[in-house]
């Protein structure tokens, strides 16, 4: 059937029939790179893929066909829409590791953390609420919140975290203006894509906020148990068992590809999580739980997530060292565990603009533009250690300097690239009540 003629556009006869919540969807900066990233002559310094190679395949390999010989028409088949009883159990054993005490019974397991938030999103968000979120952000979560329109207010952050102060600063002006604050997302540990850590104080600061204002805190902690030193800061969820969503996921601490996560809510909330993930996926993957379960089971897990310590440990020691070699004009953060490094270029400087360049030097980054809902983040750009080898980082980084000094270079022949520059801005908020 084709479709009537009026609303549509050559390029998309559908065009003009999309709900209005794709407004807000567009193409991310990282899928935009991915094609080009993933070339292997180009240095990927973008992408935040863990570094599978250091996972015991051979294990996995046997774990996966005994489960499939032993428990095949219960792994393949459809399973609860709140996840396995037995991976549940065992997601609040990785809790604990976190200082987390939780029942089972409050676990929702989720297609990765990425569907837990879309979940939280769906079920407390209407089109112009407003969702705090650190400045900058993780950029999946930026797509979830827009796709259900939601106003994104970014609050600021410094080497030590969130900042308590322009927490309450931005919680009363929103208040004042009459906006409704649905919840505060923040990523504690070794943020995505700031590198930097909720200090403890602060987290019991934060908290305070968010207790006294009535405005649920949502955590999200992929990273949490890849503190470089092996460390384990206590989760915010740790110290408030009502007033937190945390969110976990397997995808940093094992593999993405089995693509589970989970949400820990209050009681109330853990039913609507349920009702809203039946109605989008069924069930979660029974394949995908009972490998993880069986996994977790029969290996020293905890070894395994210092193996990747281990790993991410010099590859960070190794961007920072090539950073200070190289890219001595540039500030970065010094994280102390996960998988990035946040880097702000001398003025004038655009990394959005300059990523072409980048590219064509084969190396590729991920713009800080892509972490903010408003527009900002030209100065910045992410950088990844997670993937490439120590050598492979310390070419990127060189490459990297070589692209920037071009571009000094230029801006101060013709000054600040700014063309095609036009502002990201949100949609408005609609009029609220
Ligand atoms: N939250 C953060 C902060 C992330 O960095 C990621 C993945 N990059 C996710 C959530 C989603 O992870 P997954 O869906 O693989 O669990």
């Amino acid at each position: 059937m084709s479709p009537e003629p009026g609303p549509g556009t050559r390029l998309d006869p559908w065009f003009g029939s999309y709900a209005k919540r794709t407004d807000g969807l567009k193409v991310s900066e990282t899928r935009a790179l991915f094609a080009v990233a993933n070339r292997p002559e180009v240095v990927s310094l973008a992408g935040g893929m863990p570094f599978l190679d250091a996972l015991p395949m051979d294990l996995i390999a046997k774990i996966t066909s005994e489960l499939i010989n032993t428990e095949g028409t219960v792994a393949l088949q459809y399973g609860s829409g709140q996840g396995h009883p037995l991976m549940r159990e065992k997601i609040t054993e990785v809790m604990a590791e976190e200082f987390i005490t939780a029942h089972p019974d409050d676990v929702v397991v989720t297609t990765g953390s990425q569907q837990a938030l879309d979940l939280v999103t769906r079920v407390f968000v209407d089109p112009g609420d407003v969702i705090l979120a650190e400045s900058p952000s993780y950029v999946g979560a930026l797509s979830v919140f827009k796709s259900y329109e939601a106003w994104i207010e970014h609050v600021a952050m410094d080497a030590d975290g969130l900042v308590p102060a322009a927490l309450e600063e931005t919680i009363a002006r929103l208040k004042a203006e009459g906006r409704r604050i649905k919840f505060l997302y923040t990523i504690p540990c070794y943020h995505n894509p700031a590198g930097v850590t909720l200090t403890v104080p602060r987290r019991a600061e934060v908290l305070e906020i968010c207790r006294r204002e009535g405005i649920l805190v949502v955590e999200d902690n992929p990273y949490g148990l890849l503190g470089f030193d092996g460390q384990v800061t206590p989760a915010i969820r740790s110290l408030d068992a009502d007033g937190v969503i945390y969110l976990g996921s397997f995808s940093k601490t094992m593999a993405p590809g089995y693509r589970t996560g989970w949400a820990l809510a209050p009681h109330a909330v853990r039913e609507k999580l349920v009702l809203a993930s039946e109605a989008t996926i069924l069930c979660p993957s029974q394949a995908s739980q009972l490998s993880i379960a069986a996994y977790l089971d029969n290996f020293d897990w905890r070894g395994q997530i210092d193996v990747y310590r281990g790993v991410y440990r010099e590859r960070c020691q190794t961007m920072l060292a090539a950073l200070a070699e190289h890219m001595p004009e540039c500030d970065w953060t010094v994280p102390e565990g996960g998988f990035y490094t946040w880097v702000t270029v001398p003025e004038g400087i655009n990394t959005k603009t300059m990523l072409p360049r980048a590219t064509t030097a084969l190396v590729a980054y991920v713009s800080g533009v892509a972490f903010y809902a408003d527009g900002q983040g030209g100065r910045q750009m992410r950088l990844s250690f997670c993937y490439p080898t120590p050598d492979r980082i310390r070419e990127g980084v060189r490459r990297l300097a070589g692209v920037l000094s071009k571009e000094m270079e230029l801006v101060n022949l013709f000054g600040p690239h700014t063309e095609g520059l036009a502002p990201d801005v949100q949609n408005p908020a609609p009029d609220i009540a």
